[in-house]
Parts: structure tokens; C-alpha cells; sequence
């Protein structure tokens, strides 16, 4: 069998001494996700419950990025509806008959809450069930919350795909065992792994699904690997449906791709042999790929804000496969169990801080001198002007980064930036 990465030096995960702070942070909110799920989720509409800031952020994150009709849109509740609970309700339904006449090919309708008091006080779970027997079998209502309250951005995934799952049948538990990739891939990604999966024998299916209606049922046969590694609610949503998580590194660069690949071969008895024949001529055209990209990167030190929570596994990626160094990894949370295998991985003198004060980090990350910084759009533009370089950390949930297709894309995120400083400064 394949080996596994994943559980290598599980003592050392466990170990890893954490810096934890409170004070202000900087993130975008969970409304951010409706970005790229409504591209994913094809037969899905967004509607917002919200203010006009809701709005503006949508609109302004909307704008950069090129759409033929968005299926996402906000309902903006003035002052003046939200001095009367029963009023707001009565607004929600409006603004959705509305929509609902206006484009009737919307099979599944997520309301999603937002931050201003007045929206946290409406139960959206309540609407939902109150619209989906007014408007019938052929729309599903599902809510969840985007608000920006003590959550990042990529956490408006976590609660919108936690939300789909209520409405998941149970797998029978005579169901033939099946594979569940959890997270939002874009679309050649996912087909990429789909013909890695049925190249391995392994039945496969993808969450969330391209169409809403085609969710997976989920029971004791499911085992499921996360593709990205904000998804807590999510995955104990899957723990509650009885199935299992199989523990590997996320597919980022070579090494965690193939971590990932091992553990469902291992899960699903995949011989040895087939395992090296699928993945071992992918594996080592990426590691040919990332070695060409090493050069720029290799010693340069590397300084993580919290913001996507992409940050541990990019850090056992920058730092183990193309030499960076790690001057501190920040993560808005740290789910110690899902990012076991990660945690196993990074050197034993790395500062891991969870949540945030930012001006203090600031300052640690200045005193750092660091050759290049991941962090926010908030933070990214005073630290450029300060003669530091920066990468977005929101790009790479736009980006296709996953799998060994595209570990190189990944390494050229953050060797582009270096490269460019470079030029400037000759
Ligand atoms: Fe809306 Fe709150 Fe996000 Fe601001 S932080 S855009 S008010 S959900």
C-alpha cells in the first residue's frame, strides 16, 4: 500500500507551541465566498440579506471579475424595515416572488445573513421554510450566515456547504463504500482528480456538486477528503452523517497531493503498483516544474498573516518543497485536527500564531524584515509602501492551485511578486 504521509508525527502536531492573540483584525467577511460558489453551484442564486455595505462589497468584489448574468444579488433592508421584524419578513418575501418570477430557472435559493444587528435578529432559517412551502417542491431554500463578525472570508464556504448538507439523504448503510471530495475546486481542477480517482478505481463524487439538486448521500460508507482546510462546521456536519475523514496533507504542491491521493488509495486498498503508475509521472512532471521555480524562492523568508486559512498547509509547501523560510504562519483558526498531517510537517521551530492583533503583528513582521508577506488586500498596499513585497491572500482561492497540475501555478504566486520587486529595483 501507499505510504502515508499523514500521520507521521502526529506528537510533533499536538506539540507545536501557538501564539494566540486577540485584538482588531483585518479580513474580509464570509460574504466573499458567494464569489466563487456561485460559479460552482451552477443552478444556485445568492441572495444576500443586508445593507447597503453588503452591497458595495459585493458589487466592488463582483466588478474585477467578468460575468455574463451574476446569480447573486442583495436585499437591502433600510432602517425603516428592520424597525419591525414582521416587516423585514414580509420584504423577504417580496424581494424573492420577485426574483423568483423574474428568473425561474433558480433551483436552489441560499438566503445569507450579514452582520447589522437588525439582520442577526431575523431567523433566515425560519424564512427559508417559510418561503419553500409557499413556493413549492421546485426551489429549495437553504440559509446560512456570511456575516463578518469574528469570522474570515473563506469561512462563508464553511457555512453555506454545512447548510447544503442538512438537506443530504442517509446513505443506507449497506451502500457500497464511495469517496466524497469536500471543498469548491474549480472545474478542471476537478476533473482533473476525477480522472486521477477513476484511474485508481476509486468511486468518487464531488461536494459541493455542480447542481445543487445532485447532492451526494452521505452514511457510514462515505469517506471524505477535504480539498480545502477552512471546512470545520462542514466536516463535523459530514461526522454527524456517520462518515469518515480520511487524515492526509491538503493537495497543494507534489508532496501534499500525492499525501492526499495515498489516503484514499490506502482507504480504498488501492494496490501499490497502480498507485505509482496514476500518480507517479504527474508527481514528478510538478516536481520538475516547482525545481525550475526554486531558485527564486529558495531562502527567501516568509511572513503569514491570518487570513484565509490556507496559510499552514501553503507554509509546509513553501517551506519543504521550494526552501523558504518561515518567519511566522499565521491562521485565523487552527483546527488542529484537520491540519494534523500539516502540522507534522513544519520544522519544530516555527512560530504558529492563531487570530489577531494586527498592529503587534505589524510590528513583529517589520522587525522580521521578511522578503515577502502573505496577507490581505487591507494590509498589502501600507506594507508595499513601506518597501515590503506581497502576496494576496485572497488570490489563491481564485486561483486553480490544487493537485500536481498545478503546484507550479501555485510557486509562481509568490515567486511573481519577488521577481517583479526585483525588476523595480534595478
Ligand atoms: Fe455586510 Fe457585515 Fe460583510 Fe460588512 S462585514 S459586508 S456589513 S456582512
Amino acid at each position: 500500500m501507499p505510504d502515508h504521509v499523514a500521520t507521521s508525527n502526529r506528537s510533533q502536531a499536538d506539540a507545536l507551541p501557538v501564539l494566540r492573540q486577540r485584538g482588531q483584525h483585518e479580513v474580509f467577511c464570509g460574504l466573499t465566498g458567494i464569489m466563487w460558489l456561485h460559479r460552482k453551484i451552477q443552478d444556485a442564486f445568492f441572495l444576500v440579506i443586508g445593507s447597503r455595505t453588503c452591497a458595495h462589497l459585493l458589487q466592488s468584489a463582483a466588478g474585477v471579475m467578468i460575468f455574463a448574468e451574476p446569480r447573486f444579488a442583495t436585499a437591502i433592508l433600510e432602517e425603516g424595515d428592520l424597525a419591525g421584524l414582521a416587516d423585514a419578513n414580509d420584504e423577504i418575501d417580496r424581494v424573492v416572488a420577485r426574483l423568483l418570477a423574474r428568473r425561474p430557472e433558480i433551483r436552489t435559493l441560499f438566503l445569507v445573513g450579514s452582520c447589522p444587528s437588525e439582520v442577526i435578529k431575523l431567523d433566515l432559517s425560519r424564512a427559508a421554510e417559510r418561503l419553500s412551502k409557499s413556493h413549492g417542491p421546485s426551489v429549495r431554500f437553504v440559509s446560512y450566515s456570511g456575516s463578518g463578525l469574528e469570522t474570515t472570508f473563506t469561512q462563508g464556504e464553511d457555512a453555506c456547504l454545512a447548510s447544503l448538507l442538512r438537506g443530504v439523504a442517509p446513505a443506507s448503510p449497506r451502500a457500497p463504500s464511495s469517496l466524497l471530495v469536500v471543498g469548491t475546486l474549480a472545474d478542471p481542477v476537478e476533473d482533473g482528480f476525477r480522472r486521477s480517482f477513476d484511474a485508481l478505481g476509486i468511486p468518487v463524487q464531488f461536494f459541493p456538486p455542480r447542481r445543487a439538486w445532485e447532492l451526494p448521500e452521505v452514511g457510514p460508507q462515505t469517506r471524505y477528503l477535504l480539498a480545502q482546510p477552512f471546512l470545520a462546521e462542514t466536516g463535523a456536519a459530514l461526522d454527524r452523517l456517520g462518515a469518515q475523514r480520511l487524515p492526509a496533507a491538503f493537495p497543494f504542491g507534489a508532496e501534499g497531493t500525492r499525501s492526499w491521493l495515498a489516503a484514499a488509495a490506502s482507504a480504498f486498498e488501492v494496490p501499490r503498483a497502480r498507485f505509482e503508475d496514476v500518480v507517479g509521472p504527474a508527481e514528478r512532471r510538478a516536481q520538475a516544474a516547482l525545481a525550475k521555480i526554486r531558485t527564486a524562492l529558495e531562502g527567501k523568508r516568509v511572513f503569514l498573516f491570518p487570513d484565509s486559512q490556507l496559510e499552514i498547509p501553503l507554509a509546509r509547501f513553501l517551506h519543504r518543497e521550494l526552501g523558504m523560510e518561515l518567519l511566522e504562519v499565521g491562521t485565523p483558526y487552527l483546527q488542529r485536527e484537520h491540519l494534523a498531517a500539516e502540522l507534522a510537517m513544519l520544522p519544530a521551530s516555527v512560530v504558529l500564531s492563531e487570530g489577531q492583533d494586527v498592529e503587534r503583528q505589524l510590528d513583529r513582521c517589520r522587525a522580521a524584515r521578511p522578503d515577502l508577506v502573505v496577507c490581505g488586500l487591507g494590509l498589502a498596499n501600507p506594507l508595499e509602501v513601506e518597501g515590503i513585497t506581497t502576496k494576496w491572500s485572497i488570490e489563491l482561492v481564485f486561483t486553480p492551485v490544487h493537485g500536481f497540475e498545478h503546484a507550479a501555478d501555485l510557486a509562481n504566486l509568490f515567486s511573481r511578486p519577488l521577481l517583479r520587486r526585483g525588476r523595480l529595483a534595478v
